[in-house]
């Protein structure tokens, strides 16, 4: 018997998502119904093909879409994008107009469709432009669908775009990833038609799956703490007893409050047309796990912004709260994104597929060489791009990659790639099957190599997994600088390969020859042992690996010269941009943690000192009260002793973070300096002290929700 519910689910999901779209998305069967045969066609050889969009249709489509959503009930549209604060802007319109005769009509057109100017002045422009120069355009990204917000009882059609400044500039997030698509598609294509593989491809396209971690807690506790509500995460917490030692959680039964909050997520993420897949618990207490089937890169990039934001909206309408931050609890692990990356022709073939016969993997293994040498290259600027207040908590500590960036091979293709090097084509060797011994269960089917999870950048069979992006960040940043690296890698084994080919070589000789001296020049980037152990740091040192551990050890990368140069000759970002960005990251880091230094001091003096006074005053009572009646007790003078020690130190440190907020710095790259070696060092020595303190003081004083309540209390 098929089961019902089970049955009408994926029916429900099926029709929902109808041709891979959700009903709330300007797409599929939504578009087909609404435009004129030819007005279609030009369409989709926009979407399909990104030729450039006749701007004769452009009138009938704004029309169509405005019908549809005011069907599905908008009263209202806005230009949605990507500004650089790393969230996302939205500025509503009405469709309401007067017409000649004083008439209210409802009115989109083409012309509001394709631009639109919102005052660019309050978003982050890296200097690119002082705040009373404010103009800025929004332009429409056809491949992205336009879709629908519900909020509350109110909905919006959002209409994805890019946003540039008035002098051009790309001040947003999806301009340099389509660039980057674009970049990587022309090498790309040099590469097929090189080994013959081009026909019926008119272009190739990134394909990205984002695995999103996040922690659930209760919403009221979470209401109690400053640094959740202020800085998405707890600045301050003694740990709780029970951590994840018992791995008891990691794929555990997911518990019942959760339930029912992901099958709300994941039925609003199918209106909107994201194809969430997989749910599950996380290693760490109160955390999960969401991903989605892979996408194109913008139309994925674009999917991930949503999906942190129905994740953490939907939350609070089951009385939840979803952090994402890089880094929410001390001692346990922290969130990131599995950013699946690989390459793809438009006609669907994955280019990082392994073929099993080692001659005619000569393709899959330019591309694997490319992506090799990008990373012992550029490891500096790949780190860059990961850069984040949150992601200096994270990488490095329990079970987060370190700030090193290194590939994993695997046994297979690292054999390969080996024999490579010593200019010899080898196969693959097939997957093979495993009998568990017992008669009844069926054999399993053996991959050819084994996952290695401690890895940050790992090659998993038929794609590479970028596992150092932080929960928070918008996948936009880091997907355009890997593309833009391997774009480079991709151009200089091509060229190198018809330099060789020139003298009548034949193709496989060139690729034997330029590969095996890739990966002679650059094996020192592959890594397949445990990147968690402290001797890998010191063995990656060794290697002349970059080893930059914190924001503003990293971010400095990006002001070289060759490196702003790369960008701009593969038209990803001009040296402007590329400043700009760097200003921006430097200057949100700088802000990130001068809110988390104020939040911090602001919890210490009302409510840790307090608390601590409180005790002081109650363990010196207790004290001469016990000595008056003739009784010594040593062990309440020795905590009174500690308790007042932890006191002064705490002010002192408190005292620290107070002076290092008011340095300024002669440049936003010297603030940030600062920042990590002042303001983070002290902030740690004041919160060492605060977590001490909570260990000690009466549970019924101590004025906050702890780590056991957040992370056990909803259990
Ligand atoms: P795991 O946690 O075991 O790595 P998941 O199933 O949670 O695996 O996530 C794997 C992700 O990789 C999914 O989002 C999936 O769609 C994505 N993925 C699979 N193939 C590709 C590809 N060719 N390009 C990009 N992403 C891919
Ligand atoms: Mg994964």
């Amino acid at each position: 018997m098929p089961d019902a519910h089970a049955d009408s689910w994926i029916r429900d999901a099926a029709s929902q998502f109808g041709d891979r779209y959700g009903i709330l998305t300007f797409a599929g069967e939504n578009v087909r119904r609404r435009l004129s045969p030819s007005a279609l066609e030009r369409l989709e050889r926009t979407t399909t093909r990104r030729e450039p969009l006749d701007p004769r249709i452009a009138d009938e489509i704004a029309t169509a879409m405005k019908d549809w959503a005011i069907e599905n009930g908008c009263t209202h549209y806005c230009h949605w994008f990507q500004p650089l604060t790393g969230s996302t802007a939205e500025k509503h319109d009405s469709f309401l107009s007067i017409d000649s005769n004083g008439q209210p009509i409802t009115e989109f057109s083409g012309n509001q469709l394709i631009q639109a100017e919102p005052d660019a002045s309050s978003f982050p422009s890296g200097g690119i432009r002082d705040t009373w120069e404010a103009r800025g355009y929004t332009a429409w990204d056809p491949t992205s669908p336009a879709f629908i917000v519900r909020n509350g009882g109110e909905r919006t059609l959002c209409i994805p775009t890019c946003f540039v400044s008035w002098t051009g500039e790309s001040l947003d997030q999806k301009t340099p990833l389509l660039r980057s698509d674009e970049a990587i598609s022309k090498q790309a294509m040099r590469v097929l038609r090189l080994f013959g593989n081009s026909d019926g491809v008119d272009h190739v396209t990134t394909t990205l799956g984002i695995e999103q971690e996040y922690f659930l807690i209760d919403e009221d506790l979470a209401a109690m703490r400053a640094d959740i509500i202020l800085c998405g995460r707890t600045i301050m917490g003694a740990d709780s007893p029970k951590g994840h030692q018992l791995d008891d959680h990691y794929f555990g039964a997911i518990p019942r409050d959760v339930q029912a909050y992901m099958a709300d997520v994941e039925a609003r993420l199918f209106e909107l047309g994201i194809p969430a897949k997989t749910r599950h618990n996380e290693v760490a207490p109160r955390q999960f796990e969401l991903a989605p089937l892979f996408e194109r890169s913008n139309l994925a990039s674009d999917h991930q912004m949503l999906t942190m934001s129905v994740l953490q909206k939907v939350a609070r309408l089951h009385g939840l709260r979803c952090l994402i931050h890089e880094k929410p609890f001390k001692g346990i692990n922290g969130t990131g994104k599995h950013n699946n990356w690989a390459i793809s022709t438009d006609t669907g073939h994955n280019l990082l597929s392994p073929g099993k016969a080692g001659q005619s993997n000569l393709q899959f293994l330019t591309f694997v060489c490319a992506v090799v040498r990008a990373l012992d290259l550029h490891a500096d600027i790949l780190r860059a791009s990961v850069a984040n207040a949150g992601n200096d908590h994270r990488l490095g500590a329990n079970e987060a990659p370190p700030a090193i960036l290194s590939i994993y091979t695997g046994e297979e293709l690292g054999r390969v790639l080996e024999n490579l090097a010593t200019g010899e084509t080898s196969d693959f060797r097939a997957d093979s099957s495993m009998d568990l011994g017992t008669a009844a269960v069926p054999k399993l089917q053996r991959h050819s190599g084994d996952r290695n999870r401690t890895s940050p950048f790992a090659f998993i069979g038929n794609r590479f997994e970028f596992r150092a992006v932080g929960g928070t960040a918008s996948v936009a940043w880091p997907n355009a600088v890997l593309n833009t690296i391997i774009t480079e890698s991709i151009d200089w084994i091509v060229t190198e390969m018809e330099k060789h080919i020139d003298g009548n070589g034949s193709v496989e000789a060139a690729a034997i020859d330029i590969l095996g001296g890739v990966m002679r020049d650059h094996h020192r980037v592959i890594f397949n042992g445990d990147n968690y152990n402290t001797e890998w740091h010191e063995e990656a040192a060794r290697r002349g690996l970059p080893i930059l551990r914190g924001t503003a050890d990293a971010l400095p990368a990006l002001r070289n010269d060759s490196v702003r140069e790369m960008f701009n000759t593969y038209g990803v970002m001009s040296p402007t941009e590329v400043d700009a960005r760097v200003d921006v990251l430097f200057e949100t880091y700088v802000h990130t943690m001068g809110i988390e230094a104020r939040t911090m001091l602001q919890m210490a003096e009302t409510m840790v000192l307090p608390a601590a006074t409180r005790y002081q005053t109650d363990l010196a009572t207790a004290i001469s009260t016990t000595e008056a009646a003739g009784v010594n007790c040593p062990a309440s003078g020795g905590r009174l002793h500690d308790l007042v020690e932890h006191v002064t130190e705490l002010e002192a440190a408190l005292t620290e973070i107070r002076t290092t907020l008011e340095y300024t710095g002669e440049s936003c790259d010297a603030h940030a300096r600062a920042v990590q070696d002042r303001l983070v060092p002290a902030m740690d020595n004041a919160r060492a002290h605060c977590d001490a303190i909570e260990s000690t003081v009466p549970a019924d004083l101590w004025p906050m929700p702890t780590y056991t309540d957040l992370l056990f209390g909803g259990e």
